[in-house]
């Protein structure tokens, strides 16, 4: 058995132990094709396969509806911050509204801001990004091109428990940080996207999920690499996509049916695994400080100080040296930040708990 850590990280994140092994088993021969995943066309029927498997859990895990294409797509959800503003809000747009809840927000607004008008319907940085909004503390417009948000902040650590309620107009969703972390109504929403790393497998592929009627509305001088619809009817084959990375979103969500048994089941879990973090923080006598706010927490990324800052670099430190790795907060929060992502298992939480307890207690 080879050594493995607890990995904290943001992402790239821990992936299911079963699905590296199945990548390891069959790198070198997929399927009795005698090639490797890393080898075969994007043309045969093999990575047909592929790719049509990986489309048919996704539909199944979140019930996606017909009406409803799942992209395989590259540059990161960043290049999806100007895609669908591209794709969707054009000079005679009415404004996109945009609510924003920490980092992530505000560069998805940076982006669509360089296409059109937009509205910021909510922004949470007076409060240093700790919660996301009340339903009527939102200005939306009843005529805006579309409605932007972020499920779950992935910096800050806070997570919305329910999409806004937005009438008619369309939904727009980064869920980067918490896709198939729980059950999702994907009919509220007219296009959602995520990139891979954190929850549903490697760095390389971005999936989307578009509603079929968003995709007549695409200007017709769109660049072909950026144009939904035309990636839609090529079902993701306009150009050679992220093969390996498709191949290893298969592996997760072949594993979220199989082995987790779907995604309430998933979301269960994840509480159970976030509430035992937020208790030791609750518990600790302010030792700890959590950053989010009651029930703006994320079940992902669970975000802390320390009462004396200047012990939190030997917090990181004493952690690591328990294989509990890269749990630095990132810079512009800064103390400690623990994601804890689907393939996270509740041993990895628990020794970090103890590990918490006990740092408490001998620095407290
Ligand atoms: N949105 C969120 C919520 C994220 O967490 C991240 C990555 N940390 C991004 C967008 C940017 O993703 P990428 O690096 O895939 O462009």
């Amino acid at each position: 058995m080879e050594r493995r850590v607890y990995n904290f990280g943001a992402g790239p994140a821990t992936l299911p132990l079963p699905v590296l092994k199945e990548a390891q088993r069959e790198l070198l021969n997929f399927r009795a094709s005698g090639m490797s995943v890393l080898e075969l066309s994007h043309r045969s029927s093999w990575f047909s396969e592929i790719i049509e498997t990986a489309q048919a859990n996704l539909r199944t895990l979140l019930n996606v509806p017909e009406h409803y294409h799942i992209l395989f797509l590259q540059g990161g959800a960043s290049l999806q911050f100007s895609m669908l503003a591209l794709n969707l809000l054009h000079s005679s747009s009415p404004p996109a509204d945009y609510v924003v809840t920490g980092t992530w927000g505000n560069k998805a607004l940076a982006e669509a801001q360089r296409q059109g008008q937009v509205n910021v319907a909510w922004d949470g940085k007076a409060e240093g990004y700790t919660r996301v909004p009340e339903q009527q503390e939102l200005s939306l417009n009843a005529d805006a091109t579309y409605v932007h948000f972020t499920s779950n902040e992935t910096i800050q650590g806070v997570q919305f428990q329910h999409a806004p309620l937005v009438g008619g107009v369309p939904l727009v969703c980064d869920l980067s940080s918490d896709f198939l972390s729980r059950p999702l109504e994907v009919e509220r929403y007219a296009l959602l996207y995520g990139g891979a790393q954190k929850n549903v497998g490697g760095a390389g592929v971005t999936i989307v999920i578009v509603r079929d009627d968003v995709l007549a509305t695409m200007p017709e001088d769109t660049p072909s690499m950026l144009n939904y619809r035309l990636l839609a009817e090529k079902n993701s084959l306009y150009n050679t996509p992220p093969t390996f990375a498709i191949y290893v979103v298969m592996l997760v969500t072949g594993w979220l049916l199989e082995e987790v048994g779907g995604l309430e089941r998933m979301d269960e879990l994840n509480r159970q695994k976030a509430q035992v973090l937020y208790e030791a923080i609750d518990h600790s006598q302010g030792f700890y400080r959590g950053h989010a706010q009651g029930d703006s927490r994320s079940s992902m990324n669970v975000t802390w100080r320390l009462r004396d800052t200047a012990l939190e670099a030997a917090f990181v430190q004493q952690a690591q040296a328990r294989d509990l790795v890269q749990l630095k907060g990132h810079r512009s929060v800064g103390g400690i930040r623990a994601s804890i992502y689907n393939a996270m298992p509740s041993e990895g939480v628990q020794a970090l708990r103890d590990f918490m307890d006990e740092f408490a207690k001998q620095n407290g």
